[in-house]
C-alpha cells in the first residue's frame, strides 16, 4: 500500500470536508457550500462511499488528498503528511524521513510563531502590571489560558531571552525576522511587540500563523494594535481571530457573533458565547463573510452609531446578502464596548434577544441618530438614499418589495416614491452587479481541463451512465462485453474502464481517482459524482443492450474487421469465438424482441 491508500483508508472524506464547510445529508451523498468558488446554492458534494467530492459549480473534484491540496494550497504530498498529523495516522518510516528532511517552510513559520507564544506565556506569569490590567478589564483566568494571552516585556535583556529560548528549539534570529516577530535595527535586535499584551492568532485548523499585540500602559502613545504583516501565511484578509476555537460552536448554532477587538472577542466567548470571532484591525472582507457563510446563516456584530459606523454596516450588510448569511446588530448601551459590557456583569443574553435585523437597525438609524435626536432632513433624505442602495442590492423581488414598504413606514415616505426611486436605480444601474462580477471571477477560476474534456469530446448520456455504473459498484465486465465495448464505446472512457478491470484484484484497495491521469481526475469525478445524485438508475445490462442497439452498426463494422484479421492470421480459435460472441448478441437484442 501506497502513502496515498494508508491515508485514504483511515480517513472518512466527510470529516475532513466537513472541517471546512458545513454539509447536509441528500440520500446516499452529502451536500453544502463550495469552499472553493461563491455561491448561493448548495452545489458543493461529497460521497462517502465513493470517497470523493465533486461541486457542480466550479467543477473542482477528486479524493481527499486532492480537497486538502487545493484548500491548503500545498502539494500532494504535504496533504499527506498534513492529514496524518491531524488524524494521527502512522506513516512508514521511510516516509516520515523523508518529510523531517525536507520540513517545510510553513511548518517552521508555524513552529516559530509557537514558540513566540510559549515564551510570551512565560513572560506573562512573570507580569503583575499586566495581569492586574486584564483583571481590571474583566478577563478571568481561565480565558488567559484558553486564549493564550501572554507579555512581549520591552528591553534587549528580554530579546536576548527570547533568542536564547527559540535557540533550543533551533530557531534562528533569521526565522525570527522572517516571521516579522523581531527587526534589527542599528543598536541590535528589537519588536514591535515589545511592552505589548500578545494574542497568538491561529488559522482555522488552530496552526500558530500570527501574533497580534496590543498597548496597556495609560502612557504608551503608540498604535493601540499590532499584528503580523502579511505574509504568504497569514493575510489579515481572511484570518478571523478565534476562529478555530469557535468555529464547532458557530457549525452547532448557524450563528456567529463578529466584533473588532481581541479582548473583545475574548470577553463574549467569556460571557457564554464561544461562536465570537474578531477582525484583526481591518475591514470585515469578502473572504471573511464567505468563509463564515459556509457555517453560519446568522451574524450578529455590534456597530456604533456614527457615521463611519453606519457605512461600515451598510458595507457588511451587501457583502452578507451576498452570500446569504442574515446580519443583526447588537446595541450595546452608549459609551460602552462589548469588553466594557462583560467586565460590568451585565447579561449578554439580552443584547442578543434584543437585536434587530440590520434593516431594522439602519431604519432606526434613519429616522435618528445614536443620541436619539431627530435628524435634519437633509441628513435624512441621504439616509434614504442608503436604504435604496441597500434594498436594490436584494435579488428576491418578495424580500425587496418587503422591505420598501417597511422603509416607508418607518421614514413616513409615500411607497410609491420609494419604489419609482428604486425602478429609476437600476435603470442606472443596469451593467454592474455584484453577482455578475462573482460569476466572472468563478469562470476564470474554473478548471480548464475540465472544460476542455466536457466541450471537445462527445459523450452520450447513456456512455457516461454505463461509465459510472461500473466504476461505482465495481462491476467486472464480462470477456464478451468487455470486446464489444472496446469496439463501440467513447475512446476517452474506455482505456479508464480497462485500467480499473486490470486492478479487479485491488479494487477495495484501489480508488478511481488513482488510476485516473491528472487531466481526467476532475471529468472523471464529475460523471460519478452526477451518477450518485440521480441515484441508482436501471441495471447496467440494460444499459448495455440500449447501448449496442444504439451503435450496432459500428459494432458490426469491428465485428467483421477482427474477423478478417483472424482468418489472415490463421487464427481459427478466435475467430470461432468472435463469430459465437457476436452472434450471441443479436439473439439476445433482435430475435428476443422478434418472438
Ligand atoms: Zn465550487
Amino acid at each position: 500500500m501506497n502513502i496515498f491508500s494508508i491515508i485514504k483508508t483511515h480517513i472518512h472524506i466527510l470529516d475532513v470536508i466537513q472541517e471546512y464547510t458545513t454539509l447536509k445529508r441528500a440520500g446516499n451523498y452529502w451536500k453544502g457550500q463550495c469552499p472553493f468558488h461563491h455561491e448561493r446554492t448548495a452545489s458543493f458534494t461529497v460521497s462517502p462511499h465513493k470517497e470523493i467530492f465533486y461541486c457542480f459549480g466550479c467543477h473542482s473534484g477528486g479524493d481527499v488528498v486532492a480537497f486538502i491540496t487545493k484548500v491548503e494550497r500545498c502539494s500532494p504530498l504535504e496533504a499527506v503528511k498534513h492529514l496524518a498529523d491531524r488524524y494521527a495516522i502512522q506513516l512508514p518510516q521511510e516516509t516520515v524521513k523523508q518529510f523531517t528532511a525536507s520540513k517545510h517552510e510553513k511548518e517552521l513559520y508555524t513552529h516559530v510563531h509557537e514558540m513566540v507564544a510559549t515564551w510570551c506565556i512565560e513572560q506573562f506569569k512573570k507580569s503583575q502590571a499586566v495581569q492586574e490590567y486584564l483583571k481590571k478589564r474583566g478577563i478571568t483566568q481561565s480565558s488567559i489560558a484558553n486564549f493564550s494571552i501572554g507579555y512581549f516585556p520591552g528591553g534587549q535583556q528580554s530579546i536576548k531571552r527570547l533568542l536564547a529560548f527559540c535557540k533550543q528549539a533551533n530557531i534562528l534570529a533569521q526565522d525570527l525576522i522572517h516571521a516579522h516577530i523581531l527587526r534589527e535595527g542599528q543598536a541590535g535586535f528589537y519588536s514591535p511587540y515589545e511592552e505589548r499584551i500578545t494574542f497568538p492568532i491561529h488559522d482555522s485548523l488552530g496552526r500558530a500563523c500570527g501574533l497580534g499585540g496590543r498597548i496597556f500602559m495609560p502612557e504608551d502613545s503608540r498604535a493601540k494594535y499590532y499584528n503580523s504583516q502579511d505574509h504568504p501565511y497569514f493575510s489579515k484578509g481572511s484570518i478571523l481571530y478565534g476562529f478555530h476555537q469557535a468555529k464547532k460552536y458557530i457549525q452547532e448554532t448557524g450563528t456567529v457573533y463578529l466584533v473588532e477587538g481581541y479582548l473583545d472577542c475574548i470577553a463574549f466567548a467569556q460571557a457564554g458565547m464561544p461562536q465570537t470571532v474578531a477582525t484583526l484591525g481591518t475591514a470585515c472582507t469578502v473572504e471573511h463573510i464567505k468563509n463564515l457563510s459556509r457555517y453560519a446563516q446568522k451574524l450578529y456584530t455590534v456597530y456604533d452609531g456614527d457615521s463611519a459606523g453606519q457605512k461600515a454596516a451598510l458595507r457588511l450588510t451587501q457583502l452578507c446578502w451576498d452570500v446569504d448569511l442574515e446580519p443583526y446588530v447588537i446595541q450595546l448601551p452608549l459609551g460602552d464596548d462589548p469588553c466594557s459590557y462583560v467586565a460590568k456583569g451585565a447579561a449578554v443574553k439580552n443584547l442578543v434577544d434584543n437585536a434587530v435585523t440590520i434593516f431594522e437597525y439602519f431604519i432606526q438609524k434613519t429616522v435618528e441618530n445614536s443620541s436619539g435626536i431627530e435628524l435634519s432632513l437633509q441628513e435624512r433624505m441621504s439616509r434614504i438614499k442608503s436604504i435604496i442602495e441597500l434594498i436594490a442590492q436584494i435579488q428576491d423581488p418578495i424580500k425587496q418589495d418587503l422591505l420598501l414598504q417597511k422603509a416607508a413606514q418607518a421614514c413616513q415616505v409615500p411607497y410609491d416614491n420609494l419604489k419609482k426611486n428604486l425602478i429609476e436605480r437600476a435603470r442606472r444601474h443596469v451593467a454592474i452587479s455584484p453577482e455578475i462580477t462573482h460569476k466572472n471571477v468563478q469562470k476564470n477560476e474554473a478548471n480548464t481541463s475540465f472544460e476542455k474534456v466536457n466541450t471537445q469530446i462527445e459523450i452520450s448520456d447513456l456512455e457516461k451512465k454505463i461509465f459510472s455504473g461500473i466504476i461505482s459498484r465495481k462491476y467486472l465486465l464480462k470477456p464478451e462485453e468487455h470486446a464489444f465495448l472496446k469496439l463501440a464505446f467513447s475512446s476517452y472512457l474506455f482505456p479508464i474502464i480497462e485500467r480499473f478491470q486490470a486492478y479487479k484484484d485491488q479494487l477495495n484497495e484501489v480508488s478511481i481517482t488513482d488510476l485516473c491521469a491528472d487531466h481526467e481526475k476532475e471529468f472523471i469525478v464529475s460523471l460519478l459524482m452526477e451518477d450518485e445524485v440521480q441515484g441508482q438508475g436501471p441495471a447496467l445490462e440494460e444499459l448495455f443492450s440500449q447501448f449496442y442497439k444504439k451503435r450496432w452498426k459500428m459494432i458490426v463494422n469491428g465485428v467483421k474487421i477482427k474477423i478478417a484479421q483472424a482468418q489472415k492470421l490463421n487464427k481459427n480459435q478466435e475467430l470461432e469465438t468472435i463469430i459465437a460472441q457476436f452472434q450471441n448478441l443479436k439473439q439476445k437484442l433482435f430475435m428476443k424482441d422478434q418472438v
